[in-house]
């Protein structure tokens, strides 16, 4: 019996992507499962869940799932990481300090607010990071800016394209895009150039 695959509402595989590959090659049919009303953030943190609930995960495979929430989420405090995975908080910490080692994410700080609540040093600079537009959030997904490019416009005039990066939540590899300034025209590629093409097509940053 097959583990039924997991659907969003529009079609997108949230889990078992492996699964429909092997029905395809076998040319048998598979069961399905749609999960309605998640955020893109949810469905991500569903997709690790079930996968750190499977068993043949290893504990690298587990540490290197951890380590995507992280590099997702880096302002999201251990406990928090640990209750959405169902791992324990210690496990999210020492993922977290090799994330830091290896300058993948910045380390935490505790700071008190003018208005008292005690916070992270890193909640309060992606907050001042978002406000500058150098990372930038799309359907729960972060991209950095890392820098910009100039572009030739269809009616011959040139402008900039802000270049962003992102890591792409099946494989965790980074990858970058290019957008337009206009930040209403945002709707970057979600995945690296390996696994864009499943599932729906991506939609990319559209230029006027
Ligand atoms: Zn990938």
């Amino acid at each position: 019996m097959l583990v039924p695959v997991e659907y969003d509402e529009v079609g997108n595989i949230l889990d078992g992507h492996h699964r429909v590959k092997i029905c395809r090659e076998l040319g048998i049919d598979w069961p399905r499962l749609i999960r309605e009303g998640f955020t893109e953030e949810e469905k991500w943190t569903h997709a690790r869940q079930l996968n750190i609930a499977r068993r043949h995960l290893n504990q690298e495979q587990k540490r290197a799932l951890i380590a995507d929430q992280l590099r997702q989420t880096p302002h999201f405090s251990d406990r928090r990481i640990a209750e959405m995975l169902g791992v324990s908080d210690k496990t999210v910490g020492s993922v977290r300090n090799e994330l830091v080692a290896n300058a993948e994410i910045p380390q935490t700080q505790t700071v008190t607010r003018s208005d008292g609540v005690v916070t992270t040093k890193q909640q309060v600079d992606e907050r001042r990071r978002q406000r500058k537009g150098a990372v930038r959030l799309y359907a729960g997904q972060r991209y950095d800016r890392i820098g910009e490019e100039d572009y030739q416009r269809k009616d011959g005039r040139w402008t900039k394209l802000d270049v962003y990066r992102s890591h792409c939540p099946e494989c965790g590899k980074p990858f970058e895009i290019r957008a337009s300034r206009d930040r209403n025209a945002f709707h970057p590629a979600r995945r690296c150039d390996e696994h864009k093409a499943q599932g729906r097509r991506i939609r990319c940053a559209t230029i006027e």
